[in-house]
């Protein structure tokens, strides 16, 4: 009954390729439904209110942390889904997973773990959500990880180098073989675009690193703002400027509306298999794709790159190689539940030879789990002078 709501190249419960290990059906909600709230009951979910992802957590209150930012990737990709006539949970499920496996300081922390891991397969913030739901999170006598939905799963995993696809068997297969993930996966992905360069806007003038007549070359901006002042000319500081992000997410939502039906009706796509082997179809219009990859080359030259981001990027990075080198030459630091994990092979004769890689990648699950907070206090307590705990 609910699913008549859904189109047929949507995924519904009945279609979708259900979970590794095999559970009951639940009793009063959808399957996607009960995907969603095990997400929000999990422990990274949580932690992503203390994550960054352009500026540190301490730097003020008003700033989006991961957990705003997934909120209200959350909220854009539900109203895209119910007018297409998509998932809506399986929208909503995924935007709340989707930075679960985000290191402390947004993409310097990534980065970092990164190089760090560059002689034990890397780290990439995309498995690492997947590692998080899959296999981290312990919660269920049953099983490790959340057991999620398989097309759960394969939207949290956006991208991935051939390499890992291989490894990672039938939901790897799609990377391989070029074909498309659900609608559903596809609009989280937008959603996610539309929601940070928005905020990002919005948060950089907060901050003061960038202001509103550097944005005024910004043509989706300026026409926004001008719209603005054309219908309230008294209007002016922060209530300006939400009034200029609020009809710039409008505009691209509408825009990835009616480009997205477009493309859906002339593909002809009826059922999900159709999806799968189609060109991607949820999609701005050129137009507004051109308009915001100004908007985003904008943030990159002007925010990311400003040199009070980089002094916090360049510190971030420091920390976070210091605790991996201090963790992987003495795994005895770690908590005991890591130390456990970054054992787990040292002492099988047969697997001996991974160990180093085992130890990193114990490591790196920690490091990657920690908040932005967290990671400072743990730095401190590690390397702090005259602070002995
Ligand atoms: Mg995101």
């Amino acid at each position: 009954m609910v699913e008549q709501r859904y189109a047929g190249y949507a995924v519904i419960d009945s279609r979708s390729r259900g979970r590794q290990h095999a559970e009951a059906p639940p009793k009063a909600r959808s399957e996607f439904q009960r995907d969603r709230d095990r997400i929000i009951h999990s422990t990274a979910f949580r932690r992503l209110e203390y994550k960054t992802q352009v500026f540190v957590n301490h730097e003020g209150d008003l700033f989006r942390t991961r957990l705003t930012h997934s909120i209200e990737v959350a909220q854009i990709a539900r109203s895209v889904a119910r007018a297409l006539c998509l998932n809506d949970d399986l929208v909503e499920a995924i935007a709340l997973a989707h930075d679960l496996g985000h290191t402390p300081f947004g993409h310097a922390g990534q980065e970092a773990l990164d190089a760090c891991m560059k002689d034990h397969g890397g780290f990439e913030h995309n498995l690492q959500s997947l590692r998080t739901v899959d296999l981290l999170e312990e919660r269920y006598g049953a099983f490790d990880g959340l057991n999620l939905m398989y097309e759960t799963r394969e939207g949290i995993l956006k991208h991935c180098p051939p390499a890992k696809a291989l490894q990672l068997g039938d939901l790897g297969r799609r990377f391989l073989d070029e074909r498309r993930p659900s609608l559903e996966a596809q609009l989280t992905n937008l959603a996610d675009e539309i929601a940070y360069n928005n905020h990002d806007v919005d948060d950089g003038l907060r901050s003061g690193l960038i202001d509103e007549s550097m944005l005024e070359g910004v043509s989706l901006y300026a026409r926004h703002a001008a719209a603005a002042r054309e219908e309230f000319p008294a209007i002016s500081g922060r209530r300006l400027v939400s009034e200029t992000v609020r009809r710039m997410i409008g505009a691209l939502v509408e825009d990835l509306l009616e480009e997205s039906g477009r493309r859906i009706r002339e593909a002809g796509v009826a059922t999900l298999a159709d999806v799968h082997v189609a060109p991607p179809l949820i999609g701005f219009s050129p137009a507004m794709q051109a308009e915001n990859r100004e908007l985003k080359t904008f943030l990159r030259e002007n925010l990311y790159r400003h040199y009070q981001v980089l002094r916090m990027t360049n510190k971030a990075r420091r920390i976070i190689g210091e605790l991996f080198d201090a963790f992987t030459a003495t795994p005895r630091l770690l908590p005991p539940q890591y130390q456990q994990m970054a054992d787990r092979d040292a002492c099988d004769p047969v697997n001996a030879v991974a160990a180093p890689a085992v130890r990193a990648r114990a490591v790196a699950d920690y490091i990657a789990g920690m908040t932005d907070r967290y990671a400072i206090k743990e730095h401190r307590r590690l390397f702090g002078v005259g602070e002995i705990d």
